[in-house]
């Protein structure tokens, strides 16, 4: 522990003072100060302290209990919340994200890793677990992605809400496979699982495989859904030779695709998704805004840690190997 000049030290005890008037949990506290002011005491340093100015202190709550100060969806909204993957965006919610099954709201970075509200609260929760249940739903804000990403804020929250139909669309076109040719859309193909309404501008194939873990085929079981927009029907018609070639190229797979694991799968979609090379950044941004079921937080809680993860540097270049698409060194 650094010994403080007297008046850094009572800057700590002023804060001190407050932040436990407010309060705020031990854990809390410790984290609040040691950034503030650059230290890095331990938390019982703090209580230390907290004992001789005689301060009410705050014990750090209970894994699975909830913070007695984490806010709440009010129940009037949550039934639309659970339906919408885009509630965040379309509400203008952009530095929290609400989770789908008890819709406490929460600061970026709450929801997951091992003190995180999936852990603590439901019973440990994965993520892909998560994903199963909630398809699409955001586990990181929108600020923090466009922060990371550097792009703009408002233009990507707006794509991100067009890139999902309205809980009443979803249920319009679940009922009618020829929704969006009644409703003169060519772009766009709707995504119809319960609860998604995803607007895929390409067949669904990748969108199904990433987000549901589903095959076209099980889609359609019953059902005799579309999964092509109508641009593409029409092209496939006009230009169907080229189209075809070139989609067979973009479909490339190797022979053992189905015997490697998901991530392995995840990974190398991503990367043949690009005709030229894919840098490991713009990998970890696409893995990281595509909630796709392949969980980072194992190499990192940024995409710079993850970057600089041995062993997710490992795992990408035997994908990229594998699929035969060599990184930087290699080519
Ligand atoms: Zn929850
Ligand atoms: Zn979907």
């Amino acid at each position: 522990m650094t010994i403080l000049p007297r008046e850094q030290s009572d800057n700590v005890d002023q804060r001190l003072r407050e932040l436990c008037l407010a309060r705020m949990p031990g854990t809390q506290i410790t984290n609040t100060i040691n950034s503030e002011m650059g230290l890095d005491w331990t938390l019982q340093a703090y209580w230390g302290r907290v004992r001789r100015l005689e301060l009410p202190w705050n014990r750090t709550e209970k894994a699975g209990q909830p913070h007695p100060s984490t806010e709440y969806l009010p129940e009037n909204k949550r039934a639309t919340c659970r339906e919408d993957p885009a509630y965040e965006g379309r509400n203008g919610i952009l530095d929290r994200v609400i989770c789908r099954e008890c819709f406490a709201i929460l600061r970026d970075g709450a929801m997951h890793g091992k003190r995180g509200h999936l852990w603590t609260i439901h019973k440990k929760m994965s993520l892909e677990t998560y994903w199963r249940r909630n398809p699409g739903v955001r586990i990181f804000t929108f600020e923090r992605i466009a922060r990371q990403a550097h792009i703009d804020l408002d233009k990507y929250v707006a794509k991100e809400v067009a890139n999902y139909g309205t809980p009443d669309e979803l249920k319009a076109a679940q009922k009618n496979p020829r929704y969006e040719e009644d409703n003169g859309i060519t772009q766009y193909v709707i995504c119809r699982v319960e609860r998604c309404g995803f607007k895929s501008i390409c067949r669904l194939a990748k969108h199904l495989d990433n987000a549901h873990g589903m095959s076209t085929k099980e889609y359609r079981r019953d059902r005799s859904w579309p999964i092509m927009t109508a641009e593409e029907l029409d092209n496939k018609a006009k230009f169907g030779r080229s189209l075809y070639a070139n989609r067979k190229r973009l479909a490339w797979r190797p022979d053992n695709w189905g015997d490697q694991p998901a991530s392995w799968r995840l990974i190398a979609t991503e990367l043949l998704s690009r005709e030229d090379h894919m840098p490991n950044a713009e990998l970890i941004t696409r893995l990281m805004s595509s909630r796709t079921l392949i969980s980072l937080e194992r190499y990192g809680q940024s995409a710079q840690e993850i970057g600089n993860n041995q062993a997710f540097k490992k795992l990408v270049n035997d994908v990229r190997k594998w699929i035969r698409r060599p990184g930087r060194r290699g080519r």
